[in-house]
């Protein structure tokens, strides 16, 4: 035996280690590593000398989403990182039973169960963390454990974090960085990412002569658009390698709001998508391997002969991009090996 997976209570965990350690094994422990930062040391200190692998079973950070936000801020797209938020709950706290309804065994609620994976997800986004304050809160009258725990995290590059856990209420699960770039989440268990900018289409084929009107002056209109206009420029910069074809707007802006409108509203919400660059697909020769393996029938050949992605069908599941022989697909934010 060559090592051995560590699942037992959460109290019991830096002995095992240890004694592993001491017989020569390699450990894969579940999260979270230890209760207390003591028992981590010692654990990390036992393995290291005894020159074995001490692996922490955080996966979370593996998921597709979260690898792209991670990719966003490394290739500097998200600029500089302001803030990074963390939130995972779940419904279950009064439903736990056992050592898993012990508070000794699952300190601050649901961080040994949740929070602890969003923590790590912060740290594989920022690196290490410099200061720690948190809060648990007991609310409701069912079971034992903290309802409710918020963590802010202060990282050694400067950027601020926060961390949200609770049991008793809907699943929440994201992970998000703040950038002056961007903003970026990783949603639905690490499925979908979102980035959050000015489109830069949408601004382009608003009238600007007409829209001037109320009590505004012709220099105020103008001054008005010439930011917006700026503004969008600045992010079509942030977003290297972003076109209007690589985004999906999730405002129907065309049917439920006026061109006036876009000037007055948040900025628009938008995802990413593929896009196909036509002078690298070869589906006039027949291919048809990405049309085939779209889950969601996104793809479909012109009558021309020509691979035409449906913006309205494509969720960004990246699927098809890593698929293509040809590698004719772009996807900004997201290289090859993310996918
Ligand atoms: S898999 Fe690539 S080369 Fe083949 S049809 Fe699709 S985009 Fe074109
Ligand atoms: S990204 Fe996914 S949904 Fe969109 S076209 Fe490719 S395979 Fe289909």
């Amino acid at each position: 035996m060559d090592g051995l997976v560590v699942v037992t209570l959460h109290s019991t965990h830096a002995d095992i280690v240890c004694r592993a350690a001491s017989a020569g094994k390699h450990v894969f422990v579940e999260k979270p590593l230890t209760l207390t930062v003591a028992d981590a040391r010692r654990a990390a200190t036992a393995s290291r000398e005894a020159g074995v692998v001490l692996q922490v079973g955080h996966h979370r950070r593996f998921q597709g989403a979260t690898r792209r936000v991670k990719g966003l801020i490394d290739s500097g797209e998200l600029g500089e990182i302001y803030q990074l938020e963390a939130n995972l709950s779940g419904p279950s706290g009064g439903s736990r039973t056992g050592w898993r309804s012990d508070p000794a065994e699952c300190p601050a609620g649901s961080m040994t169960g949740l929070g602890v994976h969003m923590v790590e997800n912060l740290h594989y986004l920022a690196g290490p963390v410099k200061c720690v304050s948190a809060f648990c809160s007991k609310i409701s009258s069912v079971g034992n454990l903290d309802d409710v725990t918020n963590i802010i995290m202060e990282f050694e590059s400067g950027t601020l974090g926060y961390v949200g856990t609770a049991y008793g209420i809907p699943k929440v699960f994201n992970t998000a960085a703040f950038g002056t770039g961007g903003n970026a989440w990783s949603e639905d268990e690490g499925k979908r990412l979102r980035k959050l900018g000015i489109d830069p289409s949408a601004v382009e084929v608003a009238d600007l002569g007409g829209l001037r009107g109320g009590n505004d002056t012709p220099a105020e209109t103008g001054a008005r658009a010439r930011l917006l206009i700026e503004a969008a420029i600045s992010k079509l910069d942030a977003y290297d390698g972003f076109r209007p074809e690589n985004a999906k707007m999730l405002i129907a802006w065309e049917e439920e709001m006026s061109r006036r409108s876009l000037f007055t509203l948040p900025p628009v919400r938008y995802e990413m998508i593929p896009s196909i660059r036509g002078e690298d697909c070869f589906a006039a020769d027949g291919c048809r391997i990405c049309s085939n393996l779209c889950p969601h029938n996104a793809l479909a050949v012109s009558p021309e002969g020509r691979m035409i992605l449906s913006k309205g069908r494509c969720t960004g599941c990246g699927a098809c991009v890593s698929a293509c022989p040809a590698g004719a697909f772009d996807f900004p934010g997201a290289s090859l090996p993310q996918l």
